[in-house]
């Protein structure tokens, strides 16, 4: 069995790690280092990629791609908001992301791809042998096409990915909580520019992911912009210098603020010296931990309303947490450690390397699959629930948000017009509930249904979801076994954003939703009576008395007159009298028809006789 390597591919930084024995390992490069910048720098001599491409930045800002992760598996749609926050040239018209460098396109999986060949040659240096297999691990609220992104980078930079896993699964798996016979872990990830929380339950060696939620724009860039903001004032004021538009001076302070928040870590003052030759003077000042921890609190405060969403959402209070793992560079600060120990009541495990351990547990995990580790299972969640539109626009949920995965569901529907043959199937994503208001995965038609009456085909409906978080859609008409089905490969992916943002919405229009979806119901409710009425008094207009016949015709007109207005209770009224007015008329139909299928059984009962 050839070895699997296990890949944290950061926003920020990434790093490859291997099983050493019994232990996960990072891999370092020639020099000793083993996070490699996840910036990558189109240049006259060439690709650089880590160290190399990040130190020339400043100089190529045009040409040197950073954050690359934040566009993985997404359109133009999805990130023309976000675009200008960077420096080099993202595309229009595309429905994947491309960004120009020199005279070429290039595609985020293209360039991770990369950074991902320069880990697996960094492996294989190490280890003496050709590396081809690899874990990959991505944030547990990627989407699918995000996840599949992250798949064909592998694929482009020429390794097998054996499977994509959730980083917090993996932080778990370095701290080896599976040997816990039971218990909630919380994974708290403060990295350079996002933050998420997981829930995560463990029993008998099996992880379960319970509950994500987080912040697609926070981490520790913010804990240095304050701080340069902070910076820039007090220069203001000692040196009368406005430094806010020389590029440069800002790149300065940006690389000394971070250097200056990371002693803090553990010092409780340091230093902060930069030469302005340009401008005639060299700053220098000395700044307590305290002066940072007063600048950043608002936004560790800002990290703690997630972890509360994430466990009312896993259905848990902060007492019931029993271990909480400490993943991420901001992690480090001793702030954020006190708050995280506040909100959970216990201390946080943070023995380990915050920006190793995601990739030691991509590590375990790759071992897990190659045989080494047997009695382990890993199950991830789904970020977003899943389901199909039905009748009136309502979106009906087959896989509800933050279900375990791999995972399935199967459903029947109907349909709702008579001699229906096609089946429009609409796959959505979100937590709305009407369909309009959620994306819209796919569609896709189940043809060749045999003409029946509306209500009488079973169509069954499957969602299947892989263990990497690749979703199936089958439909089958249980009737004629006609089938139909989808892999949802969505041309782009939502963006972090919209997916937190449909969540919120969720929670703000919650009442409102239900309230439209009560309407709908009724409102199709109200549809098939009248239809049904209208049927039967075609077909009985000779079996019941004129008076009756007029009652039922003025219920009818009276539930049409209100049937497309908002007044759900008003609908609902006129239906239920229409249906009682109609009671001893579907009596009459059902006796007359029991009589018809009586005769001809006898009338074929004789025919046999006399044959
Ligand atoms: P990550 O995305 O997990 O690699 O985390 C990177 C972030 O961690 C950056 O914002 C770093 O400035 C921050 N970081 C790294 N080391 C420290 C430290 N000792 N103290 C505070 N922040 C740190």
């Amino acid at each position: 069995m050839s070895r699997i390597v296990g890949i944290d591919l950061g926003t920020t930084n990434s790093l490859v790690a291997y099983m050493e024995g019994e232990f996960p390992r990072v891999i370092p490069d020639a020099e000793g280092h083993v996070l490699l910048p996840s910036v990558v720098a189109f240049t006259a001599d060439g690709i650089l990629v880590g160290e190399a491409a990040k130190r020339q930045l400043v100089r190529n800002p045009t040409q040197t791609i950073y954050s690359v992760k934040r566009f993985m598996g997404k359109g133009y749609e999805d990130v023309k908001e976000e675009r200008r926050y960077f420096p080099f040239q993202i595309l229009a018209d595309h429905e994947v992301v491309r960004i120009r460098v020199d005279e070429r396109e290039v595609t985020p999986p293209e360039v991770s791809a990369l950074i991902l060949k320069a880990l697996k040659e960094r492996a294989a240096t190490s280890l003496g042998e050709p590396v081809t297999k690899a874990v990959i691990t991505v944030p547990a609220y990627f989407n699918d096409s995000q996840r599949q992104a992250t798949k064909d980078a592998g694929r482009i930079a020429g390794l097998d990915v054996q499977r994509i896993v959730n980083e917090p699964t993996a932080a778990s798996l370095a701290y080896g909580l599976h040997r816990l016979k039971q218990g909630i872990v919380a994974v708290y990830d403060l990295g350079g520019g996002t933050f998420d929380i997981s829930i995560l339950r463990v029993k008998d060696g099996i992880f379960e992911v319970l509950a994500t939620n987080g912040n697609t724009h926070l981490g520790g860039d913010d804990f240095d912009r304050a701080l340069v903001d902070w910076l820039l004032a007090d220069i203001r004021a000692h040196h009368g210098a406005h430094l806010g538009q020389d590029l440069e001076a800002m790149q300065e302070l940006r690389l000394g603020a971070e250097a200056a928040k990371c002693r803090l870590s553990f010092e409780d003052r340091t230093v902060f010296t930069i030469p302005f030759p340009q401008h005639g003077f060299t700053y220098r000042r000395e700044i307590q931990r305290s002066d940072v921890e007063a600048l950043i609190e608002p936004l560790v405060q800002h990290t703690l309303g997630p972890c509360r969403l994430a466990l009312a959402d896993a259905g848990l209070g902060a007492e019931q947490i029993d271990e909480v793992v400490l993943v991420g560079g901001s992690t480090r600060v001793p702030l954020v450690k006190r708050r995280v120990q506040e909100l959970f009541g216990k201390p946080p495990h943070s023995q380990l390397n915050p920006d190793e351990v995601v990739a030691l547990g991509a590590a375990v995990q790759a071992d897990i699959l190659a045989g080494g580790i047997t009695n382990m299972l890993l199950l991830d969640v789904t970020p977003l629930s899943l389901g199909i539109e039905t009748l009136g626009g309502v979106m009906s949920v087959l896989i509800p948000r933050n279900t375990t995965i791999p995972t399935s569901a199967k459903e029947l529907f109907t349909t709702s017009v008579d001699g229906q043959t096609v089946v429009d199937m609409h796959v959505l994503q979100g937590e709305r509930e009407l369909a309009k208001d959620n994306r819209s995965l796919a569609r896709f038609e189940l043809r060749g249904i045999d003409p029946m009456p509306a209500g009488m085909p079973r169509i069954e409906v499957t969602f299947l979801i892989d263990a990497n978080g690749i979703l199936q859609v089958h439909a089958k008409e249980l009737r004629t076994g006609k089938a139909a089905s989808i892999e949802v490969r969505p041309s782009y992916g939502l963006t972090d954003g919209e997916v937190e943002q449909m969540i919120e919405e969720s929670f703000v229009h919650a009442e409102e939703d239900i309230a439209s979806r009560l309407l709908i119901e009724t409102r199709n409710e109200a549809d098939t009576v009248v239809r049904a009425t209208e049927r039967a008094l075609g077909q009985g207009s000779g079996l019941i008395a004129e008076d009756e016949a007029t009652r039922i015709q003025e219920a009818l007109a009276a539930l049409k007159a209100v049937s497309d207005g908002d007044d759900r209770e008003a609908i609902r009224e006129a239906t239920e009298r229409l249906n009682h007015a109609t009671l001893h008329l579907a009596e009459v139909l059902m006796d007359s028809a029991l009589k018809a299928a009586l005769a001809s059984k006898r009338v074929t009962e004789a025919l046999e006789k006399t044959e």
